[in-house]
């Protein structure tokens, strides 16, 4: 007698990023990767947006793991913020880069004590009902695993991000005959990544972008900044090794570059030659034709190394007449408009820019709707449902599902929120759970540079809201009506009914603050500045600068 497999996806659906899959038996759970998003543009000083993970904190105590499938913020990314608010940590399994790059990311969170575990493709994972097995995959990350989870009911695959590379630039392709083998033991759901369900064809080999990138290093005469993703680690040392073979030093710039290079280091997926590398500092004592910097920001980030660059703002790297900017990556959907700005102000420093338009110098980690059709037939699942995309790619990724022989009703374009129930005798949408997004304002990680930045861009854009209170040495009571002072916070001016909900907010937050026995003004004051950011956020969509000032009498 067998019970109910549950498949809820609690992000990646509907949505690109924050990517959190939910696989259920017997009232037992493994959580397949906890990713995060960044924010769109109208999100204006929100850092991070997370998947509502409600029903993980409620079913702390079902959890048997955690497996993540790689390294890239959009899987492990919410990580800390998930550890932070479960009471009971479970064990979590990733492959030896995902786990190193986790672990940094939690000891920056200061989260101790956490039971990290790196697993091989073929090991076994014994977690609660379920067996679950990491599949080597390809990606523009390494160690980038699938899991099959196996339960009495069957088999699930959820592929996390793939393609089927054949020249991968480690040599170690996708495991074709492992997925063939699952599919002839039978693989009853296949989760799979639909990011480019909608690019026909087959996606570009990895391989292929060194010799580009080659191409266009020999024919420029100045200095070469070219800017991709810091995990992609295989791009980086094509980089390096296309600056090696033109007699180019490289200097890494960006703290995310330096610290993933380092890490692919130790681990041997990147091979720097001796003396290659020179430090950021060291930048004007070489001459022009001599140096690569390789740099975070292909995205526009707004406090990323190369944006401070373009904005006449990066203490190493000033950018000028007979520099060229290489983009090796694509923005995101959402960021184009930020990558654009970008660019357009390296121009106008004087500089040159070669993008994608220009040369195939990116290659997406993403397998082309070709590559996703394999997938379905290796597999060959009883039932689909395409994860890892918008509305649009996962209609697109079900359309091929459908292509190559899956019956229509097998197949489930789920969302975010809705789990599928699957027993013995079929498969259905069960009633949704809580699911949606949560906000993380604040950089409590990262240098002074950062947060001082990041107050310049609030203040430009919402404005700035100082917070008077005068609370009781006693007992932190407020003791007066709290004064509130505003500049340049947009459409507040005439909203005396805003400005009173405010006041009540404050008085709100330090009650709260006195009833749980807060008395010291530090915590207070970074209760009330949490409190009401969250306030102002929720009133107006907007994220002023927020200045507490608790004053004792
Ligand atoms: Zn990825
Ligand atoms: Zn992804």
């Amino acid at each position: 007698m067998s019970g109910t497999l549950r498949l809820l996806p609690l992000g990646g659906l509907g949505e690109i990023g924050k990517n959190m899959t939910v696989v259920e038996y017997d009232g037992r759970i493994v959580v397949v990767d906890t990713g995060l998003r960044f924010p769109a543009p109208d999100q204006l000083g929100i850092d991070l947006v997370l998947p509502d993970f409600t029903y993980l904190r409620e079913r702390a105590a079902d959890i048997e793991a955690i497996v993540l499938t790689h390294g890239h913020e959009d899987h492990v990314g919410a990580l800390p913020f998930v550890l932070r608010q479960l009471d009971r940590a479970p064990p979590i399994y990733g492959g030896p880069l995902t786990v190193a790059m986790v672990r940094s990311k939690l000891d920056e969170h200061k989260l101790k004590d956490v039971r990290l575990q790196d697993v091989r493709p073929g090991d076994e994972i014994k977690a609660g009902p379920f067996s679950v097995e990491p599949v080597k995959l390809a990606h523009s990350i390494p160690d980038m695993f699938a899991y099959a989870l196996t339960c009495e009911l069957g088999t699930t695959l959820v592929t996390g991000d793939y393609k089927f590379d054949q020249t991968p630039v480690d040599g170690i392709p996708a495991d074709i005959a492992r997925l063939a083998e699952l599919g002839r033991d039978g693989v009853l759901l296949l989760c799979g990544d639909s990011t480019n369900a909608d690019r026909a064809g087959w996606s570009l080999s990895e391989s292929l972008v060194g010799p580009q990138l080659e191409d266009a290093f020999s024919r420029c005469d100045g200095r070469i900044i070219v800017t991709s993703f810091a995990s992609n680690i295989h791009r980086v040392q094509q980089v390096v090794d296309a600056a090696s073979s033109l007699g180019r030093k490289v200097a890494l710039v960006g703290r995310s570059m330096r610290k993933n290079v380092n890490i692919g280091r130790e681990l041997g997926h990147i091979d720097v030659p001796q003396g290659i590398l020179v430090e950021p500092k060291q930048i004007e004592d070489f001459p022009d034709e001599k140096l690569v910097v390789i740099s975070t920001g292909s995205q526009g980030e707004p406090l990323s190394a190369l944006r401070r660059m373009a904005a006449g703002d990066h203490r190493q790297v000033h950018l000028r007449r007979g520099d060229t900017v290489i983009f090796s990556a694509t923005p995101i959907p959402g960021n184009e408009r930020a990558v654009n700005e970008t660019v357009d102000r390296i121009y106008h420093l004087g500089a040159d820019v070669i993008t994608t338009k220009d040369a195939p110098i990116h290659a997406s980690g993403h397998g082309y709707a070709e590559e996703i059709k394999l997938m379905l037939n290796l597999v060959d699942p009883r039932y689909v449902m395409p994860v890892h995309g918008d509305h649009k790619r996962i209609r697109l990724h079900a359309e091929l599902a459908e292509a190559v022989g899956v019956g229509p009703k097998d197949i489930f374009k789920a969302e975010n929120g809705l789990p599928l129930e699957i027993t013995e005798s079929g498969a259905r949408f069960g009633g949704p759970e809580q699911a949606g997004m949560i906000f993380v304002d604040g950089v409590d990680v990262g240098d002074i540079e950062d947060v001082a930045l990041r107050d310049r861009r609030m203040l430009s854009a919402d404005g700035i809201f100082i917070v008077v209170a005068t609370v009781s040495e006693q007992d932190g009571r407020s003791v007066a009506d709290p004064e509130i002072i505003f500049r340049g916070v947009p459409f507040i001016d005439d909203d005396a009914e805003l400005v009173s909900a405010l006041r009540d907010a404050v008085t709100d937050s330090l009650a709260r603050s006195a009833a749980d026995g807060i008395n010291e003004i530090s915590l207070l004051q970074t209760h009330l500045h949490d409190d009401l950011a969250e306030f102002v956020y929720r009133r107006m969509k907007r994220r002023p600068l927020v200045l507490p000032v608790v004053v004792e009498v």
